[in-house]
């Protein structure tokens, strides 16, 4: 598929959510937030699902934590015009509760196509919520900041942005653990030593 084939496919599918009704999630939407940034992006973050400025907005991680996520990749000299974002659901959970399982089943068809058409060489999850989507075994205080390659892809556990706000300790945490998402776009092996699993 050419790029311009994957990015046409890849606007479809945030048409498609925009107007998607297969959770109940939709009804308390002002807007759906499909996710922004490049169909060639090599790097893909995942963050838990659209709060209430996102919601307002149509557009992933616009409010607080989205401003530190902004200084954090401004750190090591990315941008969101080179990244993709999205969330693990398109829609806001009312009171910004976690989303449901069965919430979670109805959307992950969008993450995959996403992540089918964009196929990213780094997929970061921002906080616990979205690591278990990929990576079932460990807690975020154990495995944050650590990659693994599973199929050819390197999955990269952070803690959600949020979580540094609200608890200041963590920052220098999250600081260092993004300096890992340079180092493995700089060079994948020298973090990864094993095709598959755990470094
Ligand atoms: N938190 C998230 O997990 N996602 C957003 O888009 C915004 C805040
Ligand atoms: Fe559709 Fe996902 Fe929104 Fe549910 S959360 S309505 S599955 S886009």
């Amino acid at each position: 598929m050419t790029i311009g084939e994957r990015a046409a496919r890849l606007e479809r599918t945030a048409a498609q959510i925009r107007t998607c009704k297969r959770c109940k999630l939709h009804q308390g939407r002002t807007n759906a937030v499909p996710g922004s940034g490049s169909v060639s992006a090599n790097v893909f973050f995942v963050g838990e699902a659209p709060g209430a400025q996102e919601d307002e907005q149509g557009l992933p991680f616009v409010g607080r934590s989205g401003r530190y996520l902004d200084q954090l990749m401004e750190n090591i000299g990315l941008d969101r015009d080179h990244v993709f974002i999205t969330n693990v659901v398109k829609c806001r959970p009312p009171s910004n509760r976690d989303p449901r399982v069965g919430e979670v089943r109805a959307c992950t068809p969008y993450l995959e196509r996403q992540l089918g058409l964009i196929r990213p060489r780094l997929v970061v999850t921002l906080g616990r919520f979205a690591m278990e989507q990929f990576i079932a075994e460990g807690r975020i205080s154990e495995v944050h900041g650590q990659p693994r390659r599973i199929e050819g892809t390197i999955y990269l556990p952070l803690y959600h942005p949020a979580a540094a706000l609200y608890r200041g300790s963590l920052r220098s945490v999250v600081e260092s653990d993004f300096q890992r998402v340079r180092a493995l776009l700089d060079d994948p092996g020298a973090l990864l030593g094993a095709p598959d699993g755990l470094t």
